[in-house]
């Protein structure tokens, strides 16, 4: 026994969420015993954000983990990261997409991707603007990439204490969804039928914002500081 917290901590914000909305709990810069806590504790979907810690920490823990990748993903990381996720959520750029989906049919898979949006006020951020992502879809880009599945989108908010602001980004990303589901069937595509692009998923909300990240819509939240407490070092 120890007495950490983590797992009371997960408790009280699993007896938050509602129905239908999957916590991903991030155990960047924390240690695999931290994870094992929580693993412990019932959690099974893990976030990570940096390749080499990914891959240190997987053959560390039980193998029934389910692991969610959220950081930038360099392009020539992705051969290793391959197989390993259940959902990569940061893709940020065509780029990307594109090396994800060779390295995926060089390895004979599939690779389950979020298209990270760019929302947030600020300039460090990465991700499509809304713009790309319109062009993509009503162009049926996707139909380039037949080794990956895209589920939908994942953002951050703007990094402020506004909450009507941090609110306001929140909506923007929920009303994009909704606009790209309708240009994708403006294409004649069955979107749930087509094996490539369902966008199903809405990934927002962290610690400080996921109660209203929900309220707009959000399905998938992303939880770090508030499970495993601060984090030894700060990345953006
Ligand atoms: C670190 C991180 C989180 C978790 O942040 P907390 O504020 O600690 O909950 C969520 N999403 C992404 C993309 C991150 O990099």
């Amino acid at each position: 026994m120890n007495n950490s917290g983590i797992a009371v901590r997960l408790e009280e914000i699993k007896a938050l969420i509602p129905e239908g909305v999957s916590l991903v709990a991030v155990s960047k810069f924390h240690p695999v015993e931290d994870i094992r806590e929580a693993y412990d504790a019932g959690q099974r979907l893990f976030g990570e954000s940096r390749v080499q810690e990914l891959l240190e920490k997987i053959p560390q823990l039980p193998s029934d983990i389910k692991w969610h990748f959220i950081g930038h993903l360099q392009t020539n990381k992705v051969k290793a990261v391959i197989g390993k996720t259940s959902l990569i959520e940061s893709v940020d750029s065509l780029r990307l997409l594109e090396i994800i989906d060779l390295e995926s049919r060089k390895k004979g898979v599939n690779t389950d991707i979020l298209l990270q949006v760019h929302i947030a006020q600020e300039e460090t951020k990465f991700g499509f603007s809304p713009e790309e992502l319109i062009h993509f879809f009503s162009h049926r880009t996707y139909d380039d990439f037949a080794n990956v599945t895209i589920h939908g989108l994942m953002a951050m908010a703007t990094n402020t204490d506004n909450k009507e602001i941090v609110r306001h980004d929140f909506e923007k990303v929920s009303l994009l969804r909704e606009k790209l589901i309708k240009e994708i069937s403006k294409t004649g595509m069955e979107i749930n039928r087509s094996g490539k692009v369902n966008m199903n998923i809405l990934s927002m909300g962290m610690s400080g914002d996921w109660p209203l990240a929900v309220e707009e819509g959000s399905n998938i939240i992303r939880i770090g500081s508030a499970i495993f407490g601060e984090r030894a070092y700060k990345v953006t």
